[in-house]
């Protein structure tokens, strides 16, 4: 491994790929299962770690906050890559593509001391910003941190945190101004669970798993030092991550499904092969399921490539988050009815995962901004189209 990486992307992608392909220690992660999603998220944070020591998934991050240099292109190539080679991508670095960009940026000594740990999938961090009654919405959010010294007194509850049940650290949207204040007054902070005062309940979704979580601050005191960037900037920053959930997100999740669409091929192929049949119009399906994922691709690739450049992205990303959802949703609907009977009743791991994975690709189109709410975007600030009439 040498430096030369961070200035030179082809090398490597060349070198990463040859290492994927020859590395045996990667091996076991190409087949696990597992039963539970703490048990997920731990074994990929081993995988991270497995990574981080062969120094793969620090290029793209900040020399000063454990990574290696590079841009968001090299963290492309990784996902990418690790997809090709059969392996998932770390489930962790899910919150780490939205979280770690706004961190490193406007609290680079934050993203020093912690984002190195992230890397070794010693930590991950949870996305605190959805509340009851702000979702799409998010600028009526109440979560409230009231300046006290060199503390903030949190006050208030979060939900929908993904992760949020095993995380270490939560990045928050917080209200620092009045009620009234709207988008003005918010801030972000980033919060230690194990602070006193703060207390998570996972949410058990319709797979079974605990994937998300509701939390809440009763008084909790937060060192005035783990704010990102300054009080009152948390809509500007909030904004500035929305790129990076909505875009870097799609690029990850079209490469990851791409090579679950692989899978379904074999194991149909495997099915076929042994003298089964398969339902009317499969290779069709098939292959307009390929064609929307790889229109993902190309319209992501464009979108990280201007990332990479220091574009502002902005409102666009949201024709990227519209094309992943539709896609996510097509790939795992094709896995129901092409496995047909044998995706309800089969209770082998590799079917189980199809049917944990369609029950969460039915918020494809909510986590995120929902897909109502990114089409208005599109319609309002990318086509600027007249705003319609409200009753
Ligand atoms: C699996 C999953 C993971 C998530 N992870 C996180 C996370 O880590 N952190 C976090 O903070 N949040 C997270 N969320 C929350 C997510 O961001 C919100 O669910 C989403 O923004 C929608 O907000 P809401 O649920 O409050 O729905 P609401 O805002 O109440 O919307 C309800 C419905 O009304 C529609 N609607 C609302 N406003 C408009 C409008 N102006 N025009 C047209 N239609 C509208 C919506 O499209 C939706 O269909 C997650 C959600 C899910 C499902």
């Amino acid at each position: 491994m040498t430096d030369t990486f961070a200035a030179d992307l082809d090398s490597y992608r060349t070198a990463l790929r040859a290492n994927l392909m020859r590395e045996s220690s990667l091996h076991a992660w190409r087949t696990r299962h597992y039963a539970t999603t703490e048990e997920r998220i731990a074994d990929h944070a081993a995988l991270m770690g497995e990574l981080y020591r062969q120094g793969w998934n620090r290029y793209g991050w900040p020399v000063a906050a454990g990574g290696a240099g590079g841009d968001e292109r090299h963290r492309a190539v990784l996902y990418d890559e690790l997809a090709a080679a059969g392996l998932p991508i770390p489930t962790p670095h899910l919150l780490l593509e939205t979280l770690g960009p706004p961190v490193s940026r406007f609290a680079p000594e934050l993203a020093a001391r912690y984002l190195p740990a992230y890397l070794r999938g010693e930590e991950w961090w949870g996305q605190g910003f959805s509340e009851p009654e702000a979702g799409s919405d998010l600028a009526s959010l109440r979560c409230r941190a009231r300046r006290d010294g060199d503390n903030y007194v949190l006050s208030g509850q979060k939900l929908w945190t993904s992760h949020g049940a095993t995380a270490t650290r939560l990045v928050c949207l917080v209200r620092t101004g009045t009620p009234e204040s709207r988008h003005r007054g918010l801030s972000m902070i980033m919060v230690d669970v194990d602070t006193p005062g703060v207390s998570r309940r996972p949410i058990a979704l319709a797979s079974g798993d605990n994937e998300l979580a509701e939390v809440f601050f009763d008084d909790a005191i937060v060192p005035a030092s783990r704010l990102i960037g300054a009080e009152g900037q948390g809509w500007a920053i909030a904004m500035y991550l929305l790129q990076y959930e909505r875009a870097m997100y799609a690029w990850m999740s079209a490469a990851d499904a791409l090579r679950r669409l692989r899978e379904l091929r074999d194991q149909l192929s495997t099915r076929l092969a042994a003298g089964g049949t398969l339902p009317g119009a499969a290779a069709q399906r098939l292959g307009q399921c390929y064609s929307q994922l790889i229109t993902l691709r190309a319209r992501s690739a464009q979108t990280v490539r201007r990332l990479a450049a220091g574009a502002t992205v902005g409102p666009e990303a949201s024709v990227d988050k519209v094309l992943l959802g539709g896609a996510e949703i097509a790939l795992y609907d094709l896995s129901r009815d092409l496995l047909g009977p044998e995706f309800v009743f089969d209770d082998t791991a590799t079917v189980a995962q199809w049917r944990s994975e369609w029950w969460y690709s039915r918020s494809a189109t909510i986590l995120g901004g929902s897909a109502e709410v990114q089409r208005t975007i599109i319609a309002d600030h990318v086509l600027g189209l007249p705003k319609e009439a409200t009753v």
